[in-house]
């Protein structure tokens, strides 16, 4: 079964191809589990979602994507897919232009197998049943629901095409009467010079050339070039850039000339490169109003964009120069001073990419340049602190450093990690911070070296600046080598302090915020007291350590030392999931006209104030596919536009978890933002085939990461619930233990896989430090009460088994459930109803999720952060409990020895909240590459190797030999 698609050079169709829906699936897209609260109840369709559908219809009746087979560079992804469209009147009018073609791109959105919508859930009425499933419980199924109508009936909301590229922009020929009229000027070109340079100008109608173009665009044939036009009694010459006249009330587009010729038509026409303005691409002009950041409003973006229009469209000369990034910012101001526009990089709407020019343009790919470190006067990238993590094996490797920003548990770094390690990187997850307690007891505890900052990122980033200036102050990267001052060589004859005394000792701890809750926010120390314990330390206000300066200088000057928080400048890579809560949920609560302002976007701001003043050579950014929905993909163009403003080359892809080998689908957003000065990182390609149960955002299907459907993919096959937890021991619904046997040997190249350990992941967060291998962790399912759990018992062991399998159920009109008139109502042992109310009023009586059974051969939309079974599907295939954390671990992918931390519940918010670690693996492997300047080409996406997903002979041949596949053996 492969999945996706075809060849970029052409229109991609990149979509997940469709498998038949298992039996029980309420064709489900992601409900997603952390970023969103409720769906939208209401029944009034989003006005953007009413938009979209008229302009996809619209576009499906266009003519279809161009299918082109040479992949040759200058053809590539970004040729044909401009957020504009620029022909000249007369050649839209003839309609002979192929833009239609061009800007139709791939806009068919595949369709989930799905149930008919259902835009609204139930209330709870059911005051008998003992626990009910709360209102986030409800509004989840809502909010598929809602999702699963979108997609139906349009593809997913989104309306950036019909902004940009699907609108077809059309060059105007002047309008006024001419003295003189336009005309070539000199000599044209020599015809056999003009064949060689332009051949398929001059290609017969009906040669393979002209027939290779002709469902791509029809190009007009050309009698003769010239290299000079006369336009309004001023000449232009090939190579030009020229203002082009666009549609009256639009700006006039910006170009450069790369052709002038009379057609076959007796024409005469130029073809123009187009360059984007900042407002033309992907970042929405509604940014260019955003105070938080702005844009060079002479700072153009070279596109590989080209059509042909009338000369008569020329307006005028202007002055465009290219701008090396590598410049020193000084240099490049005087530069730029002296020119009417210039640009510095690419764009290109596939993959919304921005990036340094290839060396044919003007660019300097791979050249080293200085760090672009303007926002500070102190370089302390050249004055690294030395705590990096000494490699304990393949001392070699060039080493980075991390910071994992709402790390959650920590998958998304170690990911990255692990994907980097096997591209000879080592990447260190240096810091890592999130609010959550329990996420961050996980994370410290399989990452030693990471300074784990448990608070929240704006006090993270508040407490940074205010760090900066205290090893300014004590000027602490002149102190390196001075030798570290002992904490307790000081003072021995006031060892014995009158009693009540307090005097400070060291300080242990540094954050700002507000510990001691005294309502005012600020910077404080955690102090040891002399003649204390550590249990006696307390947080103390800075200012109130004004007579201990010495103390404060000591703590600095080790801190820097251990490098306890970054500086700006220290950071190579900066990886993170800001939640953005405020584009889930129900209607009335979202802010469609400014969703920046939503205090629960707030922190996809904060994420980017902390990537502007650290400046980090990478960024990754995880998202939910909703900030590329919500408001025309608002939040998701803002996060662009920050990366872009502040000189970052930035690409970004949706990618699909169960290509990378999951019974998962779980479809998510990466941003990449790398400096100027750094390769900017591809897309993996998927090493695996999927059971699609998504859809892809209209707006943003150039940006799927897949393969083209014409491809030769290779892909291993699709991943079912077998394959990932078929050799785990049977475990009970009350399952005290959360460290066992595994028991049963690894049945499938997954199993094998996941129960690695660490050298072999080549994970080096523990560094030579033992621990427990071997073991399997946190495998127990939330336990449920014992109504449910007799519930539960009663679910049949079958495929797509659910509560309507339960006595006094059955299946009306339309799909809907009833109760069975002619059955009493049957009552559990605590005399509650078997069947509750909330199931059969769930999604109006249509859902098939409550109670329902997971099967072999299935697999998941999305792991969630929830484990009750009330309105999801999440039974064991034969077992009578919901899937255990480590079930769920498996599904997103984390190692065996990953092992959480918390109470139950929180493990599996943490596992449900993770980027799915194979994911991460393979952008880590692509940081890795990029990072060691590994450039092939600017095509956006690459091919991971062969041997990506280890395993050796010795596993190989006992699982060619031994049990086929993931057959069920349970252990008892
Ligand atoms: N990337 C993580 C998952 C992150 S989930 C992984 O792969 O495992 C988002 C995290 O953001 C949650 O753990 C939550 O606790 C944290 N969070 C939410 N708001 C925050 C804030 N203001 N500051 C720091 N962390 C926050």
């Amino acid at each position: 079964m492969s999945p996706v698609t075809p060849s970029p050079a052409t229109e991609p169709r990149r979509s997940t191809r469709l498998r038949s829906t298992p039996a029980n699936a309420d064709a489900d897209p992601d409900s997603e589990p952390r970023r969103s609260t409720p769906a939208d109840a209401d029944a009034d369709p989003d006005p953007d979602a009413e938009r979209e559908r008229v302009s996809s219809r619209r576009k499906r009746q266009r003519k279809a994507a161009d299918p082109d087979p040479d992949g040759e560079p200058e053809r590539g992804p970004s040729r044909s897919r401009g957020k504009r469209q620029r022909t000249s009147a007369g050649n839209a009018a003839a309609g002979t232009r192929g833009s239609a073609a061009k800007v139709d791109g791939p806009k068919d959105a595949q369709q989930p197998a799905g149930a008919g919508a259902d835009d609204a859930g139930s209330a709870i009425d059911d005051d008998i049943c003992a626990e009910e499933p709360d209102v986030e419980d409800l509004q989840m199924g809502e909010e598929e629901d809602e999702e699963e109508g979108a997609a139906v009936q349009a593809g997913g909301e989104g309306s950036a095409e019909t902004r940009g590229s699907g609108k077809k922009r059309v060059a105007r020929p002047g309008a006024r009467r001419k003295a003189v009229q336009d005309h070539f000027v000199g000599e044209p070109v020599p015809d056999g010079e003009a064949r060689q340079r332009w051949p398929d100008r001059y290609a017969a109608k009906g040669s393979d050339s002209q027939a290779k173009r002709s469902d791509a665009e029809e190009e007009i044939g050309a009698l003769r070039h010239y290299t000079t036009v006369c336009v309004d009694e001023a000449n232009f010459h090939l190579g030009d850039d020229v203002y082009v006249k666009a549609a009256p009330g639009e700006d006039n587009y910006i170009g450069r000339i790369t052709e002038l010729f009379e057609g076959i038509d007796h024409g005469s026409h130029f073809t123009c490169r187009w360059f984007f303005r900042v407002e033309d691409t992907v970042i929405s002009p509604k940014l260019l109003e955003v105070n938080d950041h702005k844009h060079d409003r002479k700072r153009v973006f070279l596109s590989e964009e080209k059509n042909d229009n009338m000369i008569e469209s020329i307006i005028s000369k202007v002055n465009i120069i290219y701008v090396s990034p590598n410049m020193t910012p000084e240099a490049k101001a005087q530069l730029i001073s002296k020119c009417d526009l210039y640009y510095d990089m690419s764009y290109s709407v596939a993959y919304s990419t921005f990036a340094n020019m290839p060396p044919e343009n003007g660019g300097a790919m791979g050249s080293e340049a200085a760090s672009d470190l303007s926002c500070d006067d102190v370089d302390y990238s050249k004055k690294k602190p030395i705590a990096d993590i000494a490699a304990p094996h393949d001392e070699q490797m060039e080493t980075a450093t991390l910071l994992d920003l709402y790390s959650g548990c920590g998958a998304m770094s170690t990911g990255l990690c692990l994907g980097a390690a096997w591209s000879g990187l080592k990447l260190n997850t240096k810091w890592a911070v999130d609010m959550n307690t329990n996420a961050c007891n996980s994370l410290k505890q399989n990452h030693t070296f990471t300074q784990v900052r448990n608070e929240k990122a704006e006090d993270f980033l508040s407490l940074l600046r205010h760090w900066d200036a205290l090893c300014k102050k004590y000027d602490v990267h002149n102190s390196n080598s001075l030798p570290r001052t002992s904490n307790n060589d000081e003072d021995d004859e006031n060892e014995n302090l009158p009693e009540g005394t307090f005097e400070v000792e060291k300080l242990v701890d540094i954050c700002y915020g507000d510990p001691n809750s005294t309502g005012k926010a600020g910077l404080w120390f955690k102090v040891r007291w002399k003649t204390y314990d550590p249990s006696y330390d307390t947080w103390e206000p800075s200012d109130g350590l004004s007579d201990s300066p010495e103390r404060i200088k000591e703590f600095v000057e080790s801190g820097y030392r251990e490098s306890i928080l970054p500086l700006p400048g220290c950071v190579d890579v900066i990886c993170g999931g800001p939640p953005c809560q405020g584009i889930s949920g129900l209607n009335r609560f979202r802010n469609y006209e400014d969703p920046l302002t939503d205090e629960r976007n707030k922190q996809l701001i904060v994420f980017m104030d902390i990537v502007n003043y650290l400046r980090p050579k990478y960024v990754l950014m995880e998202n939910v596919v909703d900030i590329l929905k919500f408001a025309d993909g608002f939040l998701g163009r803002y996060a662009l536009s920050r990366l872009v403003a502040m000189s970052y080359q930035a690409r970004l892809g949706m990618m699909v978890a169960g290509c990378y080998g999951l019974p998962q689908f779980r479809m998510r957003v990466f941003l990449w933002g790398a400096l100027p000065s750094v390769v900017l990182p591809k897309f993996p390609l998927p090493t695996h085939d999927v059971i699609n149960r998504g859809v892809v955002p209209n707006a943003f299907s150039q940006c799927l990461v897949a393969y083209n459907e014409t491809e030769d993919k290779h892909l291993k096959e699709a991943l079912v619930i077998r394959d990932a937890i078929s050799d785990l021991p049977k475990v009970g619904n009350h399952q005290p233990n959360d460290v066992m046997d595994h028991r049963i040997r690894p049945k499938t190249e997954f199993q094998h896989y996941i129960r690695l350990n660490r050298k072999d992941m080549k994970d080096y967060s523990l560094g030579d430090a033992t621990h427990k291998e071997g073991l399997l962790f946190d495998h127990q399912p939330l336990q449920l009460n014992n109504d449910d759990y007799e519930r539960v018992q009663q679910i049949p062991v079958k495929k797509g088994a659910n509560f309507r399998d339960l006595k006094g159920v059955r299946v009306g009109e339309n799909n809907t459930v009833e109760f069975d008139p002619d059955i009493p109502r049957v009552l559990l042992s605590s005399g509650k109803p078997l069947v509750p109310s909330y199931a059969m009023t769930f999604i109006k009586g249509k859902s098939l999720k409550p109670f329902g059974r997971l099967w072999w051969d299935e697999t998941v939309a999305t792991v969630v952060t929830r484990a009750e079974p009330h309105n999801q599907i999440v039974l064991h295939p034969t077992q009578h409990r919901v899937l255990t954390i480590r079930e769920n671990a498996r599904l997103q992918g984390f190692p065996d020895y990953y092992r959480l931390s918390g109470p139950i519940k929180q493990k599996y918010i943490q596992v449900g909240n993770a980027v799915a670690v194979p994911v991460a693996r393979a952008l880590g492997y692509s940081l890795g590459q990029a990072y060691q300047g590994e450039f092939d080409g600017d095509y956006p996406l690459f091919k991971l190797p062969g041997n990506f997903i280890p395993m050796d002979q010795a596993t190989l041949a006992r699982l060619s030999e031994g049990t086929s596949g993931g057959e069920v053996v349970e252990a008892e």
